[in-house]
């Protein structure tokens, strides 16, 4: 199959594709396939990262493929992988682009959108009184639709991310750190099963008995596109019996954090850490879900400055209200993982270089932070060498391209403090641009994946800029 027209040999672009699609061809295999063919003539012009595929929600980079392939099944998506391996054409896997550093950009390559591999299965039920359930999904389901479905069933997936309009595919390949995350760790760790289609064509059925099953999760869509996924889930009440704890300093929410896993005082566990004048604080959601808010004390235990009394909130309805009305701004995130207890030092290290330069007043909502703990069968999970470690993500809110620019050198030099003091980069945030930056990031398990990857995707096309990234 010839679909990828040779051009007059010239300067490489930007994923060095120096080709120009066969566009006839091309659209004979929509054709043929029934897989959706766009052509970068109708992206839209707006600076709306979600329906233009030159865009994520970094927006401080713009990269023009030669075409999108959206599949609506698993046979179009399997048909769209032979054809772009049998063409030598280069692509990235969209899921709903949340990520800041161009992971699902790319110049003159192919976007395979996710967004059509949509369907949801039943939920089984399981465990004492159905307590316990295993829903399957497609790789491009949103979470807020998942929720939607499980909460039909009085159910919800044991870990959720803060944003739900992220697909199931995309924060699996990232790891995905939510709201229980403190007991039950990445959202990776409740996967079951799923369905790799890998860059060969080769479906693969993997469970956890399967070596691969884990190089996939948290494997930065390296070994291919997670097609499916088995999700545990658990039976809890919609609303939330919350109260705000508030702490006047990170050592001291980190400290009862460990409290409240041990003791598993509260499931759901959310931080922000704040700046301006209330530097250093943080103010942490709490709760269980319950159908009433209760008046049990406060464990005495925890030792926060100040805490609310409970009450019972939706989180479902909290979720649905949309936060991308308001995503106007550029966004270039450094998200680091951080090793529990030496890290703590580093973190406020790095939050004293923020304040410094005067950062701080572009995180006006704060900062999220996470405490969890680390799950050793995950090769490519950021995780450092401890068992708990400390999330912090930096995602300013920027007014322009030039502040956007301006900032870059500054965050991948906060990143790169991590990376030497132990720490690792989450999957979502800009390129540190640093020779060592795979060999410190992935250590021994860097071969590993390059073993798999020449077994998998022999020719390197599917979403090629990880492995040569710095
Ligand atoms: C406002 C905001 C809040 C956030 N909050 C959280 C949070 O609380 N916790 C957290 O963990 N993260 C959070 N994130 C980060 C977010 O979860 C990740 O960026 C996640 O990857 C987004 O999912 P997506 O569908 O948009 O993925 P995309 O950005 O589309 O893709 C992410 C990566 O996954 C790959 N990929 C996508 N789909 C597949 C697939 N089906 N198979 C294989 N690989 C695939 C892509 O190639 C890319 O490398 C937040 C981001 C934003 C913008």
């Amino acid at each position: 199959m010839a679909l990828w027209a040779t051009r007059e040999p010239g300067p490489a672009r930007g994923d060095g594709v120096n080709q120009e699609p066969d566009r006839a061809s091309l659209e004979a295999f929509s054709r043929r396939s029934g897989c959706l063919l766009r052509w970068p003539e109708s992206f839209p012009d707006s600076e709306d990262f979600r329906g233009n595929p030159r865009r994520d929600f970094g927006r401080f980079l713009r990269r023009t493929p030669a075409f999108v392939l959206r599949p609506a099944n698993l046979d179009q998506l399997v048909a769209a992988v032979v054809m772009l391996g049998a063409s030598g054409i280069p692509y990235v896997t969209r899921g709903s682009a949340h990520s800041s550093g161009g992971q699902v950009l790319i110049e003159g390559g192919c976007v395979l959108q996710t967004e059509g591999l949509d369907r949801i299965g039943p939920l089984r039920q399981d465990g004492q009184g159905g307590q316990e359930g295993v829903i399957a999904a497609e790789g491009g389901v949103r979470w807020l639709e998942l929720v939607r479905a499980l909460g039909a069933h009085g159910h919800r997936p044991r870990v959720l991310t803060d944003n739900l309009r992220t697909t199931l595919g995309g924060t699996l390949a990232v790891g995905g750190v939510g709201d229980t995350s403190l007991h039950y760790g990445l959202q990776v760790s409740s996967v079951v099963g799923l369905t790799l289609v890998a860059p060969t064509g080769d479906v693969y059925q993997l469970g956890p008995t399967d070596e691969l099953f884990f190089w996939v999760l948290a494997g930065r869509g390296q070994l291919g596109i997670i097609a499916r996924v088995e999700l545990a889930t658990m039976r809890r009440p919609r609303t939330l019996a919350g109260q705000v704890l508030v702490y006047r300093s990170v050592e001291a929410f980190v400290e009862d954090a460990i409290r409240i896993r041990q003791e598993r005082l509260f499931e759901f566990v959310r931080a922000t850490q704040l700046w301006g004048p209330r530097a250093g604080v943080v103010q942490v959601i709490v709760g269980n879900f319950a159908d009433e808010a209760g008046r049990a004390p406060l464990p005495k235990q925890l030792r926060p400055a100040y805490s609310t009394p409970p009450e019972l909130g939706d989180r479902v309805s909290h979720a649905l209200l949309a936060p991308e009305e308001t995503w106007d701004y550029h966004c270039p995130c450094m998200e680091v993982v951080l090793p529990l207890p030496q890290g703590l030092g580093l973190w406020q290290r790095l939050c004293a270089r923020v304040a410094q330069v005067g950062l701080e007043r572009r995180f006006p909502l704060g900062t999220a932070i996470a405490v969890l703990p680390t799950d050793r069968r995950f090769p490519l999970a950021p995780f450092p060498e401890t068992d708990l470690c400390l999330v912090g993500a930096f995602r300013p809110q920027l007014p322009n391209q030039a502040e956007a620019e301006r900032w870059l050198p500054f965050l991948r030099d906060l990143g790169s403090e991590a990376l030497d003091g132990g720490g690792r980069i989450y999957g979502p945030s800009i390129g540190l641009q640093r020779q060592d930056f795979l060999a410190r990031q992935l250590g021994p398990a860097l071969a590993g994946l390059q073993r798999w990857k020449r077994r998998l995707d022999p020719r390197g096309l599917c979403n090629p800029g990880f492995l040569s990234s710095r």
